[in-house]
């Protein structure tokens, strides 16, 4: 077995697994798992995050303190000396009369390493010691070889012009564990020996030819080992030819597959439902105010899309507060009207329920039945539920996701609905989209032929609209809705003054409590929101409900203070909920369960205890649950002794701003596109080398390609190279995500 192994090392192929790399085994293998690298793929794609230009060696007598050197010179003298706190090591180099000093901190390990006479090439940051003598702490090095053996001079040299180290662009990786930069350095640059030459490339050279793109063989090579003469600020910006075409393969594949999804949805049947006087009459009739432009318009894109044999994929964006819900009411009606069933679904129980109560309040006047479906229901209430569903009694189903996942039978469902999408990421959302596919009537999976053509199939596709409140720059959108048309509601209903914001440290709590108080002695209500972050549950939601007791007991004895939180049961929830909608209840203390959706408008007062700890975007959507009404609304953030400087620039942004677009910006910096759009949760294809803020222009580039590979084989383009280019999109989309099924 340990033979055959050996002989497969002699060829590396991309998915051969890194274990098989020399100078790995399977316990390194494990360590760079960890890292997400599994294959020899993986690891040339563990790129460089940042290039040391160490050209050009310098002399030793030419040196100045402050710059970034290489010097190649002869070891004097070495010695380990130990200081009060830890051992240091020092080495004497020297050129003719020239001596230059290098120290490590910690390092005995390098006690016998250096001997006088041996070459040795060094790279750092050239200081000036207290007495004025040049040294450099902690420099890279590479021993070249000793002067002293016989033809040990000529050694040297040879190292040195070979060397990894030293006379050239060397490329820096982020260290792991034990894995140092260096490690990489030759791990990498084996595995890049020892690859396969003939890569095929599996972008058609007609796209190649649009881009100039290097091949996927030379990209690798000089991101890794650039050239001497590659610009160094393309480098560190990741803008060479051999980033570009990573960067580009890694985006146009996910563009592919989303753009094949979408035409692959546009050919299907979906339901052309008619939008008469008579269905018009039907919704005039439930508003209870009249819509914004905003609005109008985007019901218009939702109308006509409903109206047209395809099924809709649409997204409807609008800033939290910009009255998304009675559009998707008003879409809810033309499906009804003609005779379809209506799911929404919410990310939260919470607002499930809430939905419910405004359904039923808004869309009771026009004699629809709606019925509430949640995880939390007794069994015997939801299989009643669920026979009223599948009977076709209940035309509008408000639930969690579960709803759909639970795999419910409609009678004849026709329009999805998902809330607040941002909760969901998209690759959840392509799976709940598949799941809302098998919740067709019928069945009938003939794959479709790239291309369009339309498939022969007489079931239908229920329509699907997906709300978020997340604004996300048209070219992230792009990306991550690429399967998607996109409505906006930009323009908030009349009459709301913009929330006021104020951070507070806590010491000064007293005359918060008192603010609060008489903003409910004017008739209104207030939000406490206490933090309570997964890992530390137990412990915070007890300071949550202790919080509640002091607040009850001791700041407003004479109000009504409620406790919400994720915990308790539905029947609870729904009770707490409905009394603070009544205001029976004056002052909610609650968990985050109250961030998305929540909708009380005379609710004027959002306090948010330790405030830093809480994300951007979770602020924002935390202080979109009160300015809501046309009363002045304010918001307090509340911070205890030590914020760290993120927390502070995220707090200053809150008092800065109340446009969602400004703060989705500022958290994608602060964040990155990856925690800002729950990687997490499995929510974003999580690149490996793209970067889809700094590589926005090729995102772009990627999806107009992926159009063009997609309308079809042309003078160009063949049907083969299409071919090729979509079984690797669906094996990169198959290993990355999981999702087997798309395209
Ligand atoms: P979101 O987009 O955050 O889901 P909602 O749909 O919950 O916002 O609407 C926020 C509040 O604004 C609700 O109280 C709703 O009744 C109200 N609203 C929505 N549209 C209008 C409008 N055109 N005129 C007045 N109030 C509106
Ligand atoms: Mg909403």
């Amino acid at each position: 077995m340990g033979r055959r192994l050996l002989t497969s090392l002699e060829m590396l192929e991309p998915s051969t697994p890194v274990q098989y790399v020399k100078g790995i085994g399977p316990r390194l293998a494990e360590v760079l798992a960890g890292k997400g690298i599994h294959t020899v793929d993986d690891l040339l794609h563990y790129l460089p995050f940042r290039y040391e230009d160490r050209l050009n060696p310098r002399s030793v007598a030419e040196l100045h303190a402050g710059e970034m050197a290489t010097v190649i010179a002869e070891v004097r003298n070495s010695g380990l000396f130990r200081t009060r706190r830890m051992p240091i090591f020092q080495l004497t180099v020297g050129q003719g009369r020239s001596r230059l000093k290098c120290l490590w901190f910690n390092a005995a390990y390098l006690q016998d390493r250096f001997q006088a006479g041996q070459m040795v090439a060094l790279y750092g940051k050239v200081e000036a010691d207290r007495d004025g003598q040049l040294q450099i702490m902690q420099p890279q090095f590479e021993i070249l070889g000793d002067v002293n053996e016989e033809g040990g001079a000529d050694l040297a040299e040879k190292n040195a012009a070979a060397s990894l180290e030293i006379g050239r662009i060397v490329p820096i990786y982020e260290s792991t564990g034990k894995l140092t930069p260096r490690w990489f350095r030759c791990i990498i640059r084996s595995a890049l020996e020892n690859l396969n030459p003939d890569l095929p490339d599996p972008i058609p050279p007609a796209v190649r030819a649009h881009l100039s793109l290097v091949s996927p063989r030379e990209a690798l090579w000089k991101v890794h080992w650039p050239d001497a003469g590659e610009s160094f600020a393309d480098l560190q910006s990741a803008r060479t030819p051999g980033h570009i075409r990573l960067i580009f393969d890694e985006l146009f594949f996910v563009e592919l597959g989303l753009e094949l999804k979408r035409r692959e949805q546009k050919a299907q049947t979906g339901i052309a439902f008619q939008l008469d006087d008579r269905v018009r009459e039907a919704i005039k009739k439930i508003l209870p105010f009249h819509p914004t432009g905003a609005q109008k318009r985007a019901l218009k894109e939702i109308a006509g899309d409903m109206q047209t044999p395809f099924p809709m994929r649409r997204l409807l964006q609008g800033d939290v507060g910009s009255g998304k819900t009675i559009v998707a009411f008003e879409a809810a009606i033309i499906a009804i009207e003609n005779g379809y069933q209506v799911a929404l679904m919410a990310p939260t129980e919470i607002l499930a329920q809430q939905h419910y109560f405004s359904a039923r309040q808004i869309l009771e006047k026009g004699g629809y039945r709606t019925v509430l479906l949640t995880g939390s229901l007794e069994q015997d209430r939801k299989r009643a539920v669920r026979r009223h569903i599948a009977q076709g009694n209940a035309q509008l189903i408000i639930g969690t996701h579960a709803l759909i996942q639970d795999r419910v039978e409609f009678e004849k469902l026709g329009l999805v609905m998902v809330d607040e999408q941002h909760r969901f990421g998209v690759m959840q959302r392509l799976k709940l989209m598949k799941k809302s596919d098998d919740a067709r009537v019928g069945t009938g999976d003939s794959p479709v032929p790239p291309g369009g053509g339309a498939r022969l199939s007489t079931d239908a596709e229920p329509d699907v609209l997906v709300m978020t409140a997340t604004p996300i720059p048209r070219t992230l959108a792009l990306t991550l809705y690429g399967d998607l048309d996109v409505s906006v509601i930009d323009e908030l209903p009349p009459g709301r003054t913009p929330v006021v914001t104020r951070c507070v440290p806590d010491e000064r709590a007293p005359e918060v409590w008192d603010f609060v108080g008489k903003q409910i002695a004017a008739g209104h209500q207030a939000y406490v929101v206490y933090p309570v972050i997964e890992e530390n549950e137990e412990r915070e939601l007890k300071a949550a409900q202790q919080m509640h007791r002091q607040l009850r007991d001791k700041i407003f004895p004479d109000l009504h203070v409620g406790l919400l939180h994720g915990r308790l049961d539905a029947d609870d929830k729904e009770r707490i909920m409905r009394e603070f909608q009544r205001n029976e209840i004056q002052v909610l203390v609650s968990t985050t369960v109250i961030e998305v959706g929540v909708d009380v408008s005379n609710a004027t007062v959002m306090v948010i205890e330790h405030a830093d700890r809480f994300g951007l975007a979770q602020l924002h959507q935390l202080r979109g649950r009160i300015g809501r009404g046309a009363s002045k609304s304010y918001c307090v953030l509340m911070h205890g002794g030590k914020v760290s400087e993120e927390g502070e620039r995220r707090l200053d942004a809150m008092v800065r701003t109340n446009d969602g677009f400004q703060i989705a910006e500022l958290d994608l910096e602060l964040r990155g596109p990856g925690e800002f759009f729950g990687t997490r949760q499995a929510g974003i294809p999580s690149f490996r080398v793209a970067n889809i803020i700094r590589d926005r222009q090729l995102l772009e580039a990627a999806k107009r390609e992926a159009a063009f590979v997609i309308a079809g084989p042309n003078p160009d383009i063949s049907q083969d190279e299409i071919n090729r280019a979509l079984k690797h999109m669906r094996s990169r989309w198959a290993l990355s995500y999981g999702l087997v099924e798309v395209g």
